[in-house]
């Protein structure tokens, strides 16, 4: 049959019935599944005690109606698991009442007991997920996890649990989360490669490689060594949750668990993730990242071009005119323009580039593995479509702009201001010959003389950072670096004491609460070596919560300064001003 919009009235509400009668149905199905469910465990656990002939048909007739019945209402998978248990227990159909003694001899239900118990776990989960979808159907909030649905992200579940990974997909599914699979360690991999994700689950019992392979992986990528990370384990083992959380692992979660507890975490983390990003590394008329988080990652690109070569090239985008849009139409017309074009840039680049508003009116784009051929024709293409739609809209009215880019490939042996400038210089070339239009810059390494020259830089001041939060070290860094001093990062006390060891440093912003080594135990071993050259490094203190008791301990044990987290960041930077004397 063939839907057509001039499909008759009574045709629709008959399917309307349809669907609110199947709706109806999937209802009472999944209570009754409720409650066979729990006679199944009932009589599963007392058949493995005491095995009898009527338990047994109780047994297999509830799994044999299941297998009919499931399917009807569209639980496929219900049906398919309740197939597989009635394959499992079709032998005791020969038997009937008074053949008791073929059960005494042998207790051939112990045999199917374990595999048996396992399908109703999957089945449990199975209820879960129903319960859950009619929940939602019917307006009403399940309990917790709902949260999750105003965040809005995407996850990477690595497991080798198929039914687990698969309910685990559905339920945050259910809570708006795009979600992607993997089942070892390879292809999580390959998934990490090619989208952005803002969360990553981990099992760590897997094959042929463990999940601790993965967090190798993850340190080693400059972008991705950030990303929150929580491990999905059935050890509960003290020694692999400290390794972990060494490893840079956010949260460690014991299987089995609540989904709801596991949604709770994920959210929280999440939360915290986006509210600092938010804060401290986007522009906040566009949302597009700042220059601060520009300076950050290509920094980190560079390095890892440097271990693994590939090109990379960076687009510098000046509005034409634009100056006119705001005279014209106003300033809001202005910040609509900004913002449509931003989201119009980002929409258009791979997930892997990085936009940044570097001012005003500028924007920077960087394209790993993207020669300049190639980010010249992107930058074509997207122009194109800046000139035949509008970027933005005002009181119905339509507004268009063009752009001038500059487009410049890094060599080797370019700094990242270098290779800045040679794409701004493209971009003016760009602007010279009439706007509107993409330039590329020269090959060739201008050398400029008088640079290479290097005047000897006045001596900076050394800070050390202690912090085993890689987000809150990132911020701390991104306030403080336009400070002359160089900051260097360390995720424990071990870390920090080894650095100690080979550098003096001014001063040291550290955590009282931190795996292997904490900030007291590293600071108590600071001051007690008196010859050290860093005896009198100045230090802040900071702990995660309102303990008097700790900020006592922490100014006897001779610290210069405490600071409780959440603190402000403008307070804090006046406080490490202080103590490195510049003010
Ligand atoms: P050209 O083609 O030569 O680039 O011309 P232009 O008018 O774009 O040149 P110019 O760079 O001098 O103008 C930039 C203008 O951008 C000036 C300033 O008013 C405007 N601007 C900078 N930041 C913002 C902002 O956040 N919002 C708005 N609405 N305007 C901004
Ligand atoms: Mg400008
Ligand atoms: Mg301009």
């Amino acid at each position: 049959m063939n839907h057509t919009n001039l499909e008759p009235q009574s045709s629709r509400s008959e399917s309307d019935k349809d669907a609110r009668i199947l709706r109806q149905g999937r209802k009472l199905f999944i209570r009754e599944f409720e409650k066979q469910l729990k006679e199944l465990d009932a009589l599963l656990n007392s058949l493995r005690a005491v095995p009898a002939v009527e338990d047994l048909h109780r047994f297999y007739r509830i799994i044999h109606t299941l297998k009919g019945s499931a399917p009807i209402f569209g639980y496929d998978r219900i049906g398919r698991l309740a197939e597989e248990l009635v394959r499992l227990w079709e032998w005791t159909q020969a038997i009937d009442q008074g053949q008791e003694q073929i059960l005494a001899s042998t207790n051939p239900v112990q045999e199917h007991a374990e595999r048996s118990f396992k399908l109703l776990r999957d089945l449990n989960m199975e209820y879960d997920i129903g319960l859950t979808e009619i929940q939602m159907d019917e307006q009403k909030d399940p309990t917790g996890g709902s949260m999750l649905r105003t965040l809005k992200s995407r996850l990477l579940l690595v497991d080798d649990d198929e039914v687990l990974r698969s309910y685990l997909t559905r339920r945050l599914q259910l809570d708006d989360c795009i979600v992607d699979e993997a089942s070892d360690v390879e292809s999580a991999i390959k998934l990490l490669r090619t989208h952005t994700y803002d969360l990553v689950t981990l099992d760590l019992m897997m094959h042929p490689q463990s999940g601790y392979e993965l967090f190798e992986f993850l340190k080693e990528d400059p972008t991705l060594k950030w990303l929150p990370l929580i491990v999905l384990s059935g050890r509960n083992d003290l020694n692999d949750k400290v390794r972990c959380f060494h490893l840079g692992a956010d949260d460690y979660v014991t299987k089995p668990f609540q989904y709801e507890e596991l949604a709770a975490r994920i959210y929280g983390l999440l939360k915290r993730t986006k509210n600092f990003e938010q804060l401290a590394f986007r522009d906040p008329l566009t949302g597009v990242f700042n220059r601060r988080y520009f300076d950050l990652q290509i920094g980190m690109e560079l390095q890892r071009i440097e271990r693994y070569p590939a090109p990379i090239s960076l687009v510098f985008i000046d509005i034409d005119y634009f100056k006119r849009v705001n005279d014209t139409y106003g300033h809001h017309v202005g910040d609509l323009v900004l913002q449509g074009l931003a989201h119009l840039l980002q929409t258009n680049l791979r997930s892997t580039d990085l936009l940044a508003r570097f001012g005003g009116e500028e924007f920077v784009i960087a394209l790993p593995n993207t020669s300049l051929e190639q980010a010249h024709s992107t930058m074509q293409n997207i122009l194109h479509i800046i000139r035949s739609n509008p970027v933005a809209q005002y009181e119905g009215k339509p507004f268009s702009i063009t752009f001038s880019a500059g487009v410049a490939e890094w060599q080797q042996g370019l700094s990242v201001e270098e290779w800045l400038a040679k794409a701004d210089e493209a971009m003016y070339q760009a602007k010279q010959q009439g706007r509107n239009r993409v330039l590329c810059a020269s090959a060739e390494k201008e050398t400029d003389p008088s640079k290479s020259a290097a005047l000897p830089l006045p001596e900076k001041r050394n800070l050390l950072i202690v912090d085993d939060d890689p987000i809150l070290r990132a911020i701390l860094t991104s306030h403080l670096e336009h400070l002359p001093i160089v900051i260097t990062h360390a995720s424990d006390g071990e870390e920090a004491l080894s650095l100690l060891q080979e550098k003096s440093y001014h001063a040291c912003i550290l955590d009282g609460m931190m795996p292997r080594l904490d900030g007291f135990s590293l600071l108590d071993q600071i001051k007690k070596d008196e010859r050290s050259a860093n005896a009198n490094m100045k230090v802040l203190m900071l702990s995660g919560k309102k303990k008097e008791d700790d900020m006592l301990k922490g100014y006897q044990m001779g610290a210069d300064d405490y600071m409780t987290k959440p603190f402000s960041l403008v307070e804090l930077e006046v406080r490490v001003k202080k103590l490195m004397n510049f003010i």
